[in-house]
Protein backbone atom coordinates (compact mmCIF):
# COMPACT_ATOMS: atom_id res chain seq x y z
CA UNK A 1 0.00 0.00 0.00
CA UNK A 2 1.48 3.41 -0.64
CA UNK A 3 2.50 5.86 1.92
CA UNK A 4 -0.69 8.64 3.20
CA UNK A 5 -0.37 11.73 2.69
CA UNK A 6 -1.92 13.64 4.94
CA UNK A 7 -3.09 17.27 4.90
CA UNK A 8 -4.03 19.97 7.46
CA UNK A 9 -7.40 21.68 6.68
CA UNK A 10 -8.22 24.88 9.02
CA UNK A 11 -11.92 25.00 7.25
CA UNK A 12 -14.07 23.50 4.75
CA UNK A 13 -12.86 25.49 2.23
CA UNK A 14 -8.93 24.02 2.71
CA UNK A 15 -10.52 20.31 3.22
CA UNK A 16 -11.73 20.57 -0.27
CA UNK A 17 -8.30 22.29 -1.54
CA UNK A 18 -6.22 19.51 0.16
CA UNK A 19 -8.43 16.33 -1.11
CA UNK A 20 -7.81 17.53 -4.60
CA UNK A 21 -4.34 18.80 -4.73
CA UNK A 22 -3.60 15.59 -3.60
CA UNK A 23 -3.76 14.86 -0.05
CA UNK A 24 -5.11 11.10 0.82
CA UNK A 25 -6.22 12.30 4.43
CA UNK A 26 -6.94 15.34 5.91
CA UNK A 27 -7.54 16.48 9.78
CA UNK A 28 -9.00 19.03 11.31
CA UNK A 29 -10.46 20.30 14.64
CA UNK A 30 -13.92 21.04 15.92
CA UNK A 31 -14.67 23.49 17.87
CA UNK A 32 -13.24 21.90 21.00
CA UNK A 33 -10.38 19.85 22.31
CA UNK A 34 -8.20 20.39 19.66
CA UNK A 35 -4.92 22.26 19.61
CA UNK A 36 -5.18 24.87 16.80
CA UNK A 37 -7.93 26.87 18.80
CA UNK A 38 -7.58 30.33 16.76
CA UNK A 39 -7.96 28.02 13.11
CA UNK A 40 -11.53 28.67 11.65
CA UNK A 41 -12.62 25.19 13.04
CA UNK A 42 -15.29 22.71 12.10
CA UNK A 43 -18.92 22.58 13.04
CA UNK A 44 -20.99 19.67 13.27
CA UNK A 45 -22.54 20.15 10.15
CA UNK A 46 -18.97 21.13 8.79
CA UNK A 47 -17.58 17.97 9.67
CA UNK A 48 -20.79 16.03 7.95
CA UNK A 49 -19.94 18.22 4.80
CA UNK A 50 -16.02 17.51 5.07
CA UNK A 51 -16.28 13.87 5.92
CA UNK A 52 -18.98 13.58 2.78
CA UNK A 53 -16.47 15.64 0.40
CA UNK A 54 -13.50 13.53 1.57
CA UNK A 55 -14.94 10.02 1.15
CA UNK A 56 -16.31 10.83 -2.37
CA UNK A 57 -12.71 11.59 -3.71
CA UNK A 58 -11.68 8.51 -1.61
CA UNK A 59 -10.04 10.28 0.95
CA UNK A 60 -10.16 10.01 4.78
CA UNK A 61 -10.97 12.95 7.61
CA UNK A 62 -9.52 12.65 10.69
CA UNK A 63 -10.62 14.38 13.82
CA UNK A 64 -7.48 16.57 16.31
CA UNK A 65 -9.09 16.16 19.87
CA UNK A 66 -5.36 16.18 21.77
CA UNK A 67 -5.90 18.67 24.47
CA UNK A 68 -4.68 17.88 27.49
CA UNK A 69 -7.87 17.08 29.02
CA UNK A 70 -8.25 18.51 32.85
CA UNK A 71 -11.02 17.81 34.83
CA UNK A 72 -13.46 20.65 33.62
CA UNK A 73 -12.66 19.67 29.95
CA UNK A 74 -14.22 16.35 30.86
CA UNK A 75 -17.83 17.30 30.83
CA UNK A 76 -19.31 17.08 27.23
CA UNK A 77 -16.30 15.18 25.32
CA UNK A 78 -18.23 11.78 25.54
CA UNK A 79 -21.14 13.16 24.40
CA UNK A 80 -19.20 14.88 21.71
CA UNK A 81 -17.33 11.87 20.56
CA UNK A 82 -20.63 10.04 20.10
CA UNK A 83 -21.65 13.11 17.51
CA UNK A 84 -18.68 13.78 15.84
CA UNK A 85 -18.41 9.66 15.12
CA UNK A 86 -22.03 9.44 13.71
CA UNK A 87 -20.76 12.56 11.45
CA UNK A 88 -18.64 10.19 9.30
CA UNK A 89 -15.06 10.86 10.50
CA UNK A 90 -12.34 7.40 10.09
CA UNK A 91 -10.16 8.26 13.03
CA UNK A 92 -9.55 10.57 16.15
CA UNK A 93 -6.12 12.06 16.77
CA UNK A 94 -5.86 11.80 20.80
CA UNK A 95 -3.54 12.30 23.53
CA UNK A 96 -5.52 11.58 26.82
CA UNK A 97 -5.08 7.63 27.21
CA UNK A 98 -8.48 7.94 29.02
CA UNK A 99 -10.27 9.40 25.83
CA UNK A 100 -8.37 6.37 23.73
CA UNK A 101 -9.85 3.94 26.02
CA UNK A 102 -13.23 5.02 25.83
CA UNK A 103 -13.24 5.63 22.00
CA UNK A 104 -12.41 2.16 21.48
CA UNK A 105 -14.31 0.99 24.31
CA UNK A 106 -17.43 2.38 22.74
CA UNK A 107 -17.12 2.97 18.97
CA UNK A 108 -15.62 0.83 16.33
CA UNK A 109 -13.66 4.06 14.81
CA UNK A 110 -9.89 4.39 14.59
CA UNK A 111 -7.33 6.34 17.57
CA UNK A 112 -4.56 7.64 16.38
CA UNK A 113 -1.91 8.80 19.15
CA UNK A 114 -1.08 12.30 18.88
CA UNK A 115 2.44 13.75 18.79
CA UNK A 116 1.54 15.40 22.05
CA UNK A 117 2.47 12.25 23.24
CA UNK A 118 6.05 12.30 22.21
CA UNK A 119 6.06 8.45 21.51
CA UNK A 120 9.74 7.95 20.71
CA UNK A 121 10.59 4.02 21.47
CA UNK A 122 9.44 0.44 20.57
CA UNK A 123 8.29 -0.27 23.68
CA UNK A 124 5.76 2.82 23.96
CA UNK A 125 4.37 1.94 20.97
CA UNK A 126 4.51 -2.15 21.87
CA UNK A 127 2.44 -1.16 25.42
CA UNK A 128 0.37 1.19 23.36
CA UNK A 129 -0.93 -0.77 20.59
CA UNK A 130 -2.04 -3.44 23.07
CA UNK A 131 -4.57 -0.70 24.47
CA UNK A 132 -5.53 -0.75 20.94
CA UNK A 133 -4.05 2.00 19.52
CA UNK A 134 -4.37 1.62 15.78
CA UNK A 135 -1.54 4.30 14.38
CA UNK A 136 0.95 6.43 16.38
CA UNK A 137 2.02 9.84 15.13
CA UNK A 138 5.77 10.03 16.33
CA UNK A 139 7.89 12.77 18.22
CA UNK A 140 8.87 15.23 16.33
CA UNK A 141 12.82 14.51 17.93
CA UNK A 142 12.97 10.75 16.69
CA UNK A 143 15.53 9.42 14.35
CA UNK A 144 15.46 8.15 11.09
CA UNK A 145 17.13 4.59 12.71
CA UNK A 146 14.91 4.56 15.65
CA UNK A 147 11.70 4.88 13.73
CA UNK A 148 13.14 1.92 11.43
CA UNK A 149 13.34 0.25 14.69
CA UNK A 150 10.22 0.97 15.92
CA UNK A 151 9.05 -0.40 12.60
CA UNK A 152 10.83 -3.40 12.81
CA UNK A 153 9.98 -4.49 16.20
CA UNK A 154 5.84 -3.30 16.61
CA UNK A 155 4.99 -3.05 12.89
CA UNK A 156 2.56 -0.68 14.05
CA UNK A 157 1.23 2.06 11.69
CA UNK A 158 3.61 4.84 11.75
CA UNK A 159 2.79 8.55 10.98
CA UNK A 160 5.12 11.17 11.10
CA UNK A 161 5.58 15.07 10.21
CA UNK A 162 7.84 15.78 6.61
CA UNK A 163 7.23 19.48 6.62
CA UNK A 164 5.91 23.05 8.16
CA UNK A 165 6.96 24.32 11.50
CA UNK A 166 8.86 22.79 14.49
CA UNK A 167 8.29 23.68 18.35
CA UNK A 168 11.20 25.06 19.82
CA UNK A 169 10.40 22.84 23.11
CA UNK A 170 9.47 18.86 22.64
CA UNK A 171 5.93 19.11 20.87
CA UNK A 172 3.47 18.96 23.75
CA UNK A 173 5.95 20.48 26.42
CA UNK A 174 5.71 23.78 26.70
CA UNK A 175 4.05 26.56 28.63
CA UNK A 176 5.55 29.26 27.57
CA UNK A 177 2.48 30.91 26.10
CA UNK A 178 0.74 30.31 29.63
CA UNK A 179 3.08 32.35 31.11
CA UNK A 180 3.64 35.39 28.32
CA UNK A 181 0.04 35.77 27.71
CA UNK A 182 -2.24 33.38 29.71
CA UNK A 183 -3.06 30.97 26.60
CA UNK A 184 -2.38 27.06 27.44
CA UNK A 185 -0.08 25.75 24.53
CA UNK A 186 -1.56 22.31 25.59
CA UNK A 187 -5.26 23.66 25.45
CA UNK A 188 -5.36 25.63 21.80
CA UNK A 189 -3.74 28.64 22.99
CA UNK A 190 -0.41 28.38 21.83
CA UNK A 191 0.55 32.28 20.37
CA UNK A 192 4.26 30.65 19.35
CA UNK A 193 6.23 32.78 21.79
CA UNK A 194 8.94 31.14 21.01
CA UNK A 195 8.99 33.15 18.12
CA UNK A 196 9.59 36.22 19.75
CA UNK A 197 12.94 38.26 20.17
CA UNK A 198 13.91 38.14 23.81
CA UNK A 199 16.27 40.94 25.40
CA UNK A 200 17.89 40.18 28.68
CA UNK A 201 18.66 44.06 29.40
CA UNK A 202 19.00 47.17 27.18
CA UNK A 203 22.21 46.70 26.67
CA UNK A 204 21.77 43.03 25.23
CA UNK A 205 21.23 42.60 21.39
CA UNK A 206 17.37 40.36 21.33
CA UNK A 207 18.29 36.86 21.25
CA UNK A 208 15.82 34.42 19.32
CA UNK A 209 15.07 30.90 20.45
CA UNK A 210 13.00 29.90 17.44
CA UNK A 211 14.02 27.11 15.11
CA UNK A 212 13.58 26.82 11.82
CA UNK A 213 10.48 24.84 9.64
CA UNK A 214 10.92 20.98 8.64
CA UNK A 215 11.31 20.31 5.13
CA UNK A 216 11.78 16.40 4.35
CA UNK A 217 11.49 16.58 0.52
CA UNK A 218 14.94 14.79 -0.06
CA UNK A 219 14.15 12.33 2.27
CA UNK A 220 10.66 11.06 1.03
CA UNK A 221 12.18 8.00 -0.70
CA UNK A 222 14.27 7.11 2.12
CA UNK A 223 11.06 6.91 4.61
CA UNK A 224 8.98 4.81 2.42
CA UNK A 225 11.52 2.40 2.27
CA UNK A 226 11.85 2.19 5.76
CA UNK A 227 7.76 1.93 6.66
CA UNK A 228 6.40 4.82 7.67
CA UNK A 229 2.94 4.83 6.63
CA UNK A 230 1.83 8.23 7.03
CA UNK A 231 3.71 11.58 5.84
CA UNK A 232 2.11 14.55 8.10
CA UNK A 233 2.00 17.86 7.19
CA UNK A 234 1.59 20.55 9.12
CA UNK A 235 -0.46 23.84 9.56
CA UNK A 236 -4.27 24.28 10.34
CA UNK A 237 -3.79 28.02 9.95
CA UNK A 238 -1.95 27.89 6.87
CA UNK A 239 -3.76 29.50 3.44
CA UNK A 240 -5.53 27.13 1.29
CA UNK A 241 -2.50 28.28 -2.01
CA UNK A 242 0.03 26.65 0.43
CA UNK A 243 -1.68 23.74 1.14
CA UNK A 244 -2.10 23.45 -2.86
CA UNK A 245 1.66 24.52 -3.47
CA UNK A 246 2.56 21.98 -0.71
CA UNK A 247 0.59 18.98 -1.29
CA UNK A 248 1.23 18.82 -4.55
CA UNK A 249 5.06 19.34 -4.54
CA UNK A 250 4.88 16.17 -1.97
CA UNK A 251 2.44 14.29 -3.85
CA UNK A 252 4.79 14.25 -7.12
CA UNK A 253 7.84 13.32 -5.20
CA UNK A 254 5.90 10.34 -3.49
CA UNK A 255 4.41 9.24 -7.12
CA UNK A 256 7.80 9.57 -8.40
CA UNK A 257 9.16 7.56 -6.06
CA UNK A 258 6.33 4.54 -6.57
CA UNK A 259 6.87 4.86 -10.44
CA UNK A 260 11.01 5.03 -10.16
CA UNK A 261 11.36 8.32 -11.77
CA UNK A 262 12.32 10.08 -8.72
CA UNK A 263 16.00 11.96 -9.66
CA UNK A 264 17.97 14.75 -8.57
CA UNK A 265 16.52 17.63 -11.06
CA UNK A 266 12.89 16.72 -9.52
CA UNK A 267 13.92 16.90 -6.03
CA UNK A 268 15.70 20.06 -6.84
CA UNK A 269 12.71 21.61 -8.92
CA UNK A 270 10.46 20.70 -6.13
CA UNK A 271 12.52 22.45 -3.37
CA UNK A 272 12.96 25.58 -5.22
CA UNK A 273 8.78 25.65 -5.36
CA UNK A 274 8.33 24.63 -1.54
CA UNK A 275 11.00 27.15 -0.56
CA UNK A 276 9.00 29.91 -2.33
CA UNK A 277 5.62 29.21 -0.56
CA UNK A 278 7.59 29.03 3.03
CA UNK A 279 8.97 32.35 4.91
CA UNK A 280 11.00 30.54 6.93
CA UNK A 281 14.49 28.37 6.50
CA UNK A 282 14.23 24.80 6.83
CA UNK A 283 16.07 21.92 7.50
CA UNK A 284 15.61 18.44 8.31
CA UNK A 285 16.07 18.27 12.11
CA UNK A 286 16.19 15.48 13.90
CA UNK A 287 15.75 12.68 11.12
CA UNK A 288 19.43 12.52 9.98
CA UNK A 289 21.26 13.78 12.92
CA UNK A 290 20.76 15.52 16.11
CA UNK A 291 19.49 18.93 15.77
CA UNK A 292 22.10 21.53 16.30
CA UNK A 293 22.92 25.65 15.45
CA UNK A 294 21.96 24.95 11.70
CA UNK A 295 18.54 24.22 12.76
CA UNK A 296 18.08 27.83 14.88
CA UNK A 297 17.58 31.37 14.46
CA UNK A 298 20.16 33.00 17.14
CA UNK A 299 19.39 36.55 16.44
CA UNK A 300 15.83 37.88 15.04
CA UNK A 301 14.35 36.52 11.20
CA UNK A 302 13.42 38.51 8.69
CA UNK A 303 9.45 37.44 7.97
CA UNK A 304 9.50 38.13 3.74
CA UNK A 305 5.66 38.56 3.46
CA UNK A 306 4.79 36.53 0.29
CA UNK A 307 2.64 37.72 -2.55
CA UNK A 308 2.84 34.99 -5.01
CA UNK A 309 -0.61 33.71 -5.10
CA UNK A 310 -2.61 35.93 -7.47
CA UNK A 311 -5.91 34.03 -7.28
CA UNK A 312 -8.12 31.15 -7.60
CA UNK A 313 -10.31 30.13 -10.40
CA UNK A 314 -13.68 29.32 -8.53
CA UNK A 315 -16.07 29.21 -12.11
CA UNK A 316 -16.10 29.56 -15.23
CA UNK A 317 -18.63 31.07 -17.70
CA UNK A 318 -18.61 30.87 -21.18
CA UNK A 319 -15.30 31.34 -22.62
CA UNK A 320 -14.65 33.69 -19.28
CA UNK A 321 -12.57 31.83 -15.61
CA UNK A 322 -13.56 33.66 -12.91
CA UNK A 323 -10.89 34.54 -10.14
CA UNK A 324 -10.92 35.79 -7.00
CA UNK A 325 -8.02 37.78 -7.21
CA UNK A 326 -5.45 37.67 -3.95
CA UNK A 327 -2.39 39.56 -5.18
CA UNK A 328 -1.30 42.65 -8.08
CA UNK A 329 -0.53 41.24 -11.45
CA UNK A 330 -1.39 43.21 -14.81
CA UNK A 331 -1.37 42.72 -18.23
CA UNK A 332 1.99 40.79 -19.99
CA UNK A 333 2.71 39.23 -16.93
CA UNK A 334 3.71 36.27 -16.94
CA UNK A 335 2.89 34.09 -14.57
CA UNK A 336 2.01 29.84 -13.50
CA UNK A 337 -1.34 28.43 -13.11
CA UNK A 338 -1.14 25.42 -11.17
CA UNK A 339 -3.78 22.79 -11.46
CA UNK A 340 -5.46 19.63 -8.73
CA UNK A 341 -4.34 17.31 -11.51
CA UNK A 342 -0.36 18.87 -10.37
CA UNK A 343 0.16 20.50 -14.17
CA UNK A 344 2.04 23.50 -13.52
CA UNK A 345 1.05 26.25 -16.93
CA UNK A 346 3.13 28.56 -18.28
CA UNK A 347 0.64 31.70 -19.00
CA UNK A 348 1.08 35.21 -20.28
CA UNK A 349 -1.33 37.50 -19.03
CA UNK A 350 -2.98 39.01 -22.48
CA UNK A 351 -6.65 40.25 -21.33
CA UNK A 352 -8.55 40.41 -18.42
CA UNK A 353 -12.01 41.72 -16.97
CA UNK A 354 -13.17 43.46 -14.02
CA UNK A 355 -16.73 41.15 -12.64
CA UNK A 356 -18.46 43.29 -14.76
CA UNK A 357 -17.22 42.32 -17.93
CA UNK A 358 -15.39 45.59 -18.65
CA UNK A 359 -11.68 45.13 -19.69
CA UNK A 360 -9.07 46.29 -16.88
CA UNK A 361 -5.22 46.63 -17.40
CA UNK A 362 -4.10 45.62 -13.48
CA UNK A 363 -5.92 43.25 -11.21
CA UNK A 364 -4.86 45.33 -7.41
CA UNK A 365 -7.82 45.03 -5.31
CA UNK A 366 -7.72 41.46 -2.95
CA UNK A 367 -10.79 39.68 -2.66
CA UNK A 368 -12.41 41.23 -6.05
CA UNK A 369 -13.45 39.39 -8.85
CA UNK A 370 -11.61 39.39 -11.97
CA UNK A 371 -12.37 37.48 -15.39
CA UNK A 372 -9.61 35.82 -17.80
CA UNK A 373 -10.00 34.41 -21.15
CA UNK A 374 -7.38 31.05 -21.34
CA UNK A 375 -7.13 29.09 -24.31
CA UNK A 376 -6.89 25.83 -22.14
CA UNK A 377 -9.42 23.21 -20.28
CA UNK A 378 -8.84 24.25 -16.65
CA UNK A 379 -10.30 22.53 -13.47
CA UNK A 380 -11.72 24.73 -10.76
CA UNK A 381 -9.81 25.53 -7.74
CA UNK A 382 -6.83 26.00 -10.33
CA UNK A 383 -4.37 28.83 -8.73
CA UNK A 384 -2.30 31.52 -10.13
CA UNK A 385 0.56 32.40 -8.79
CA UNK A 386 3.86 34.04 -9.51
CA UNK A 387 6.95 32.02 -11.70
CA UNK A 388 8.42 29.66 -9.75
CA UNK A 389 10.54 27.96 -12.26
CA UNK A 390 11.89 30.37 -14.20
S1 LIG B 1 5.50 28.57 22.08
FE1 LIG B 1 6.75 27.59 20.52
S2 LIG B 1 7.66 25.82 21.52
FE2 LIG B 1 5.93 26.48 22.79
S3 LIG B 1 4.20 25.23 22.06
FE3 LIG B 1 4.15 27.16 20.95
S4 LIG B 1 5.31 26.73 19.01
FE4 LIG B 1 5.80 25.10 20.52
Amino acid sequence: MKVELLSPAGDLERLKIACIYGADAVYFGGFKYNLRANANNFSLSDIKEGCEFAHKLGKKAYLTLNIVFHNEDLTDVYDYIKEVTEAGIDAFIVSDLSIVKYIKDNFKVEVHLSTQDSVSNYLSVTYLQKEGIDRIVLAREVRRDDIKKIIEKTNMDIEVFIHGAMCTFVSGRCVLSNYFTNRDSNRGGCAQICRFCFSINDEEEPFSMAVKDLNMATYIKDMIDIGIKSFKIEGRMRSPFYLAVVISSYRRIINACYNNTLDENLISKELKILSRVSNRENSTHFYNKEADNRDQYYVGRQEISNQDYLGIIYAKENNLYCIRQRNYFKLGDEIEIITPNMDIINYKVTNLYNEKGEKITIANQADSIIKIEIDKELPIYSMLRKCYLK
